[in-house]
């Protein structure tokens, strides 16, 4: 289907048609259809630029479904700039090469795809080649921009302006102020609208990450901290700024993000997020690990402490009574700092209890901590390399990796740009 993208900002009203796969709303298992790119295959035709390119912006999704005839177009669109995105500049030649699709069909999509303003011609490929020189093409990254919200910390929100390429090109902050519920999503809304304007170049999305369980559809289903039950999200924003957004679970946004921009290993990657709550998001063989009610990595209600503080769930002793961020901060106040040293460190050999298991029953390789580093990046981290080895056997912990995450404080604005980059143009 074809969907009417527009800025919302005043000075760059409507700019283009993109055409939208399956729907206007964040689709995994669509993202999940593009096909692996043949790496190798590739990497023999290109510019030593590309390929320095090629491992800033990671690695992609494996493919698990299959493709069905009447999304063939939007799939070939999707895998052209797929090639482009990873490993541009390139030729048409070398897209037809590496996507099986025929040079025919490739100069149409390439055609569309210049006619849009998403890619343009670099010039000529001259060296090392025999015969009539190649016209490399190259996305226009820097020309559209994608509006990001991270909803992980209790007291602000952040918003970021992003380039398709993930960089943060515009920071604002928006105190929260204790709003929940319906006031918290027009707070939410409120921010989005003001961000938008606020972009220099047209806006292809909106990519929100939230805590909580959120559905394929961009559904809160359920985040007890602000308020949210069964809301949505997505569909309430694009309706009311006439942009497509997509929400999805913030530790699941954080994967996504490190996935693309940090060069994360999509096989056994788990990313723990710290922030009013504790989350996870797990990326194994290739794929983003959703669950059967989209929960999955929900380890924040996991009960650590037999004897522990009341949660917010109403439970006893959750992960998150002695991990969130603000549980963390107030244990640590009027301690010296041996004490706090010493709190830290049994608050990361609880974690390293509670991971354990999950990093060995899917051999996990990569775990990473995302959130204040002041706290998690420290004693709480040292416990949790060591409670983990001490729990796991060699086969699992060796070459394991326990750190804190590469993309920082952006690590979930930048991966809420994947969520538009994925639902919109089909790139991951
Ligand atoms: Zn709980």
């Amino acid at each position: 289907m074809e969907a009417l993208l527009c800025s919302g900002n005043p000075h760059t009203p409507v700019v283009s048609h993109f055409t939208v796969l399956r729907g206007s709303h964040f689709d995994y298992e669509r993202c999940l259809t593009l096909t692996r790119v043949n790496k190798e295959g590739l990497l023999t035709n290109m510019a030593t630029t590309s390929e320095q390119r090629a491992q800033r912006l990671g690695r992609v999704l494996r493919p698990s479904a299959k493709v069905l005839p009447e999304h063939a177009r939007a799939h070939n669109r999707a895998l052209v700039l797929q090639q482009l995105f990873h490993f541009g500049p390139i030729s048409r030649a070398s897209i037809a090469r590496a996507t099986g699709l025929t040079r025919v069909t490739v100069s149409d999509l390439v055609a569309v795809l210049i006619s849009e303003g998403l890619v343009e011609e670099l010039g000529t490929q001259t060296a090392g080649r025999v015969g009539k020189p190649a016209t490399l093409l190259g996305m226009r990254t820097s020309a559209f921009h994608i509006v990001t919200v991270d909803l992980t910390a209790g007291d602000i929100m952040r918003g970021g302006i992003v380039t398709l390429t993930g960089d943060v090109v515009d920071y604002r902050e928006q105190p929260v102020d204790g709003q929940t519920g319906q006031d918290m999503t027009e707070l939410v809304t409120k921010f989005c609208r003001l961000l938008v304007s606020a972009s220099k170049q047209p806006v292809i999305g909106i990519g929100i990450g939230s805590p909580g369980v959120v559905d394929a559809a961009g559904t809160v289903v359920n985040a007890p901290n602000r308020g949210w039950y069964n809301v949505p999200l997505a569909e309430i924003l694009t309706s009311t700024l006439g942009i497509p957004t997509h929400v999805a679970n913030d530790a699941d946004t954080a994967a996504l993000g490190e996935l693309t921009f940090g060069g994360a290993d999509p096989d056994g990657l788990l990313i723990v997020t710290v922030g009013e709550g504790v989350g996870a998001g797990l990326l194994v063989d290739g794929s983003l690990v959703r669950g059967v009610n989209h929960a999955a990595g929900e380890i924040g209600h996991v009960q650590v402490v037999e004897d522990g503080a009341t949660c917010a769930c109403g439970r006893i002793g959750c992960l998150e009574t002695v991990l969130s961020a603000p549980a963390l901060h107030e244990a640590l106040v009027n301690r010296s700092t041996e004490d706090a040293a010493a709190h830290l460190a049994y608050v990361g050999k609880l974690l390293g209890t509670l991971l354990s298991p999950v990093i060995s029953a899917l051999n996990i390789g990569e775990v990473l901590l995302s959130g204040p580093a002041d706290v998690l990046d420290g004693p709480l981290r040292e416990s949790v390399v060591e409670t983990v080895n001490q729990r796991t056997m060699p086969a699992i912990s060796s070459g394991l990796s326990i750190s804190m995450a590469t993309l920082g404080q952006d690590v979930v604005l930048r991966g809420a740009a994947v969520l538009v980059l994925s639902g919109q143009l089909g790139v991951s």
